[in-house]
């Protein structure tokens, strides 16, 4: 099923956002996290970015991207010319994954009407999906990151979604991945002119 055709009932962000941060469908909210990680930015962003799931420094405060990954991004987000608080970032699945293990598809699947419900609601222009698990659930592929990063592919009627590797892998992989996430950034940048124009 597409992540778009049927997003959870909600009545507002606010409610779906309460809803989340009740959440214990999937093992999960018992398997040591402090809290639920829902989302960070503004809900009427033009610009929306996916990862994977929150890591120790995200569970300890509550907001995705806050970590070394997170300092990456937001410097990626600062050299396309905007503020990290003017895009949104969440995540596949929105409790830690204990060890930072790589979630599984049953929590993924549990997980997804929330995102799929953010995403109705933002109704963005261009989607950055960081990394594998995003990039496969957005785009229902099978197919890696690193054939998929850097192209443009549409999603839902009215917005453009772009791969780029996760800023993790950016870190363990130095200078070729910083320089392609940088080009991919550069694309997101004039994805959202085009879109604005
Ligand atoms: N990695 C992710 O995928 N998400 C976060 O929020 C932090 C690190």
């Amino acid at each position: 099923m597409s992540l778009l055709v049927e997003p959870a009932p909600f009545a507002s962000f606010e409610e779906l956002e309460r809803e989340a941060l009740a959440c214990t469908k999937c093992p999960l909210a018992t398997q040591g996290r402090t809290q639920v990680v829902f989302g960070d930015g503004d809900p009427h962003a033009d610009l929306v970015f996916v990862g994977e799931g929150p890591g120790a420094e995200e569970d300890k405060q509550g907001i995705p991207f806050v970590g070394r990954a997170g300092q990456l991004l937001t410097q990626l987000i600062e050299s396309i010319g905007l503020e990290r608080k003017q895009v949104y970032i969440a995540n596949v699945v929105k409790c830690r994954p204990p060890g930072n293990r790589d979630p599984l598809p049953d929590e993924i699947e549990s997980c997804q009407p929330y995102l799929a419900a953010q995403l109705t609601f933002i109704e963005p222009k261009v989607v950055v999906t960081l990394g594998n698990f995003a990039t496969k659930l957005l785009l229902e592929t099978k197919e890696g990151i690193t054939k998929l990063r850097g192209r443009e592919f549409p999603f839902g009627s009215a917005a453009v979604l772009i791969p780029t590797l996760h800023p993790a892998a950016v870190l363990r992989g130095g200078g070729t991945t910083l320089a392609q996430v940088r080009a991919d950034f550069v694309l997101v940048k004039r994805a959202l002119q085009r879109a604005r124009a």
